[in-house]
């Protein structure tokens, strides 16, 4: 490997269930990124672009062969403040972009549950937000990006002069090229806070007609489940509904995250009992009457955001996040039975988020949105058991005619995937062929 890439000892993504190694490239400028495709191709090796290695599995890994950072490509390149639109390099993060954009009165179009995902990310995985139903997905809001091929060189790809290349690299998972730049258009703000609503959600069924209500008032919707309750209280939760603040400053979030965990949790620390802990909360949220609150966007949209490094509460063995979508004729018994299982399980987890996603149509070939229902879960790395239990949900999810979040994933069979990603044969030709992943090679294996 050419001494731009430094050998790593080993590389994990966000859940530390995968842990790989790897030769890694930091480039410093957009042409010393370029240039690293064809030294790959001519060597006969695979590389893939990795931002802040926030998506859990391994669609961001390329065991034995090559990663090539982002995080120098952080420059900003044009924002016209009238317009709302913003040129910056790939690596920009979001957490960058928020505190240059808010106190100017703008917001991204959508962000997803954290700040830490760079621009380059959010595109490869055509991030979704709590907007989703109405705004669509990130790639809705591009206006134009740079991408560099091993064979093509720097390409401007837009909407109309590169329709295939725009549409495969739009939640194409860093496949087609990587990316150098990306114009955006921002949407307007008038205040850095959200008007929340909170109610409490009795069980599953209340969840879709309350979703349903609030996705034709609220600009913002998504329910927080206690993956314990069984019984009539399935699926029992609270509803967090919200909207922009027509008037306040327009202060952005702080330029640091909180405290972060100094080495890993002791494997038991998400064990039943505190999984019953932390559910009590939601039991006592069910005591409570809905409420109205006026909310900073930072605790509202990027929660745990307040805590670095919280993906080590789960010990050294890591875990899995599961993320599915099932479309709305079928979502309502699918998830039922989905937090059934979970529940009788007995791995419950201390994560999960059920939202509606709408039908605005996404611009990629390869996005995971589309019109139904979402539900994120984690689950704590109990080895064979977890294997098992996911395998059962993928089963469900397969017949419901769904499909799982490949930004989430670490372990989906090519048959589940292909299934639910019809169209990945034609990202498969215009994958850059110096570009690859551990994800891919399975899922198209
Ligand atoms: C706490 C948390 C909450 C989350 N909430 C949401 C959510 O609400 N909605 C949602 O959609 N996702 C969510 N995610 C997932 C996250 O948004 C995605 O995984 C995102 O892609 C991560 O961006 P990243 O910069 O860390 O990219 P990485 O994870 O490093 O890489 C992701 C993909 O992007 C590719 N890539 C990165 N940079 C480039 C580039 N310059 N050119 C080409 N390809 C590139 C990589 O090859 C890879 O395929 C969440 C993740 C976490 C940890």
């Amino acid at each position: 490997m050419t001494s731009d890439f430094h050998p790593q000892t080993a590389k994990r993504s966000w859940g530390r269930v995968v842990e790989a190694h790897h030769d890694v490239a930091r480039p410093g400028s957009p042409e010393a990124a370029a240039a690293l495709l064809p030294v790959l191709q001519d060597r006969g090796e695979t590389g893939l672009p990795i931002g802040l290695g926030r998506s859990y599995g391994d669609s961001n890994l390329n065991p034995d062969g090559a990663l090539i950072e982002t995080a120098r490509l952080d420059h900003y390149i044009e924002f016209d403040p009238d317009a709302g639109v913003l040129r910056a390099e790939a690596g920009v993060s979001l957490d960058d972009i928020l505190r240059l954009i808010v106190p100017r009165g703008w917001f991204l179009p959508t962000t997803p549950g954290t700040r830490y995902v760079t621009l380059g990310g959010a595109i490869a995985n055509d991030v979704h937000g709590k907007n989703h139903h109405l705004a669509g997905s990130f790639g809705c809001h591009l206006r134009r990006f740079t991408l560099a091929r091993s064979d093509r060189g720097v390409l401007d790809i837009r909407p109309d002069s590169e329709p295939d290349l725009f549409a495969a690299t739009i939640g194409g998972l860093g496949l087609t090229g990587l990316i150098l730049d990306v114009e955006l258009q921002l949407v307007p703000i008038r205040s850095a806070c959200i008007d929340q609503h909170v109610e409490p959600l009795r069980n599953v069924d209340a969840f879709f007609d309350i979703a349903e209500a609030r996705a034709t008032d609220y600009e913002h919707t998504v329910a927080w489940i206690d993956c314990t309750a069984r019984g009539d209280r399935l699926g029992q939760g609270v509803f967090s509904s919200g909207n922009w603040a027509a008037s306040g400053g327009l202060e952005p979030h702080a330029a640091k995250a909180g405290p972060a965990l100094p080495v890993d949790a002791p494997g038991f620390a998400l064990n039943p009992l505190t999984l019953r802990a932390f559910n009590m909360v939601y039991r006592r949220v069910q005591l409570l009457k809905p409420q109205n609150s006026r909310v900073h966007y930072a605790g509202f949209f990027h929660p745990l955001d307040s805590i670095r490094d919280w993906n080590r509460l789960y010990g050294a063995r890591g875990f899995y996040q599961y993320q599915s979508v099932i479309p709305f004729d079928t979502a309502r018994e699918a998830t039922r039975e989905m937090l059934d299982r979970i529940a009788r399980s007995g791995q419950g987890s201390f994560l999960a988020v059920l939202k509606t996603l709408g039908d605005r149509p996404s611009p990629g070939l390869m996005s995971f949105p589309m019109p139904g229902v979402t539900l994120a879960l984690d689950f704590a790395n109990a080895g064979t058991k977890t294997l098992q239990l996911m395998a059962e949900l993928d089963a469900l999810v397969k017949s419901s005619g769904g499909r799982l979040y490949p930004a989430k994933d670490g372990r989906i069979s090519a048959d589940m995937f292909q299934q639910g990603y019809p169209e990945w044969e034609r990202v498969e030709t215009l994958r850059d062929p110096a570009l690859s992943s551990a994800f891919w090679r399975r899922v198209t294996s």
